[in-house]
């Protein structure tokens, strides 16, 4: 499958460009541009997960779903 097909998905419409999802991102794979965050290093991303929740107005949607078991 195509790496892009797992990166997050970024609202541009959404974005306020407040950078938490930047400062979260524990690889960097995240930058801002401007006013709006972007992918910048998807080959750095690694799956983790954080960058959905740590955005205050729901702009980032992944295309997977973390489930931890006990
Ligand atoms: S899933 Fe993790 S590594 Fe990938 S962009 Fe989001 S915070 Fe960064
Ligand atoms: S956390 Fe959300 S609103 Fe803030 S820069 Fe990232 S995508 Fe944009």
């Amino acid at each position: 499958m195509a790496l892009e097909t797992w990166l997050p998905i970024i609202d541009e419409a959404s974005c306020t460009g407040c950078g938490d999802c930047v400062a979260v991102c524990p690889t960097g794979a995240l930058a801002m541009a401007g006013d709006l965050a972007v992918v910048a290093d998807p080959e750095s991303c690694n799956y983790c997960g954080l960058c959905e929740p740590a955005c205050p107005v729901g702009a980032i949607n992944l295309p997977y779903e973390i489930v931890w078991e006990e």
